[in-house]
């Protein structure tokens, strides 16, 4: 790992922003993901010259070359992250060190140059500085930031790149409206995400790329996400498209599929399960039978089940189907539940509303 003493990100202004109309117009009711504000940050790597060039400029299209290693080879990784604008018209990121840890973790396995977490956090508040006005107020909304590293250089030789580029974008989004009564998911049974020494727990786009057709077969039999079951065994849950599991006992217990290393360790995952402990739950990471899940839904043992992540933040799961499955979730969505007490603890404390006795919120 590279030691240097990161420089300030220089900022250059976009000279044309979005009016005060245009944005709010764009910011109203944002489709996750397809707004951006006015800059990005970036910097660039050079082999033998490490991280140089970082810089807030006008978001705009990359001019990159067709030989670009990234677009033939997907060396790249990626982060995502939101911040929150709390009633007092701050702005907070919440656990911004996990992300850039992940990211640093994903570098390694891409054989990218890792972004320092010193580079990571200022880079998010450089943007966030400049982008201020673009952080939504509105309740359940925020910004959602995505940083990513990608392999500029061009070159058809499959090797490290030696010419990176580290870049983040920011998106309003809205507040995520969960499907009343809870999501169906679909087992899916000819394809698996990932395999031992593999990138499963990487966050890099052939993950992504490779998930589409399950997910496609997801939506073409009803369901809005798709569960993916061990490679090796075809056995135990793993985890959806872009989400974590968590199941809950009638005994208020939780069991969450262990973090075998082809599975991607939620940062919301992680808040969560601590949060549940906090509480003095029993909380039970290991390897889950597709079929144990199916009986506990089945005798009441398993009272909810429900998927995590940043985006949809908790999502209660009222159903699991397969070609030979079909099992309705008894706790999903109901008043009450494990899934919107924890979604509430976690939200009030992302917007300012709870105590924070993990250290988790960063102003910025
Ligand atoms: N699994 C996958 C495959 C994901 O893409 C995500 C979203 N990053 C998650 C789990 C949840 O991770 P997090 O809570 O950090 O958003």
């Amino acid at each position: 790992m590279e030691t240097q003493t990161p420089t300030p990100f220089t900022v250059i202004p976009n000279r044309r922003p979005a009016t005060d109309e245009e944005r709010w117009i764009a910011m109203e009711d944002p489709v996750f993901g397809k707004v951006f504000t006015d800059h990005m940050a970036r910097a660039t790597w050079r082999d033998g010259h490490g991280w140089a060039d970082r810089r807030i400029v006008p978001l705009a299209p990359l001019p990159l070359h067709p030989g670009a290693a990234v677009l033939h080879y997907a060396q790249q990784a990626f982060e995502g992250l939101k911040a929150y604008r709390h009633e007092d018209g701050s702005v907070w990121l919440f656990r911004p060190e996990a992300n850039a840890a992940r990211l640093a973790a994903s570098c390694r396995r891409m054989a990218l140059p890792e972004v320092s977490e010193e580079d990571f956090l200022a880079a998010l508040e450089a943007l966030i500085a400049a982008d201020h006005a673009w952080v939504p107020g509105t309740p359940g909304s925020s910004l959602y930031l995505r940083p990513l590293v990608i392999a500029t250089e061009a070159s058809l030789l499959v090797q490290p790149a030696a010419e990176v580029d580290f870049i983040v974008t920011a998106s309003p989004v809205g507040a995520y409206m969960a499907a009343p009564g809870g999501v169906s998911i679909w087992v899916s049974r000819g394809y698996h995400r990932a395999n031992a020494g593999g990138t499963g727990d990487t966050k890099t786009a052939g993950n992504y790329a490779a998930s589409m057709l399950p997910q496609a077969e997801a939506k073409a039999h009803g369901c809005q996400q798709v569960l993916f079951l061990d490679a090796r065994e075809d056995t135990y849950v793993e985890e959806l498209g872009g989400m974590n599991l968590v199941a809950v006992r009638a005994d208020g217990s939780i069991l969450t599929p262990r973090l075998t290393g082809t599975i991607l360790p939620g940062v919301t995952r992680d808040s969560i399960l601590t949060l549940l402990r906090d509480e003095g739950r029993a909380v039970e990471e290991r390897d889950i039978a597709l079929t144990e899940l199916v009986e506990g839904i089945e005798s009441g043992e398993i009272l909810e089940l429900f998927a995590c992540g940043t985006a949809a933040v908790v999502t209660p799961i009222a159903r699991l189907v397969s070609d030979d499955l079909d099992v309705t979730v008894r706790g999903a969505g109901e008043g009450g539940s494990v899934a919107d007490a924890v979604l509430a603890r976690l939200t009030d404390l992302q917007y300012g509303r709870g105590e924070d006795a993990h250290g988790w919120m960063r102003r910025v």
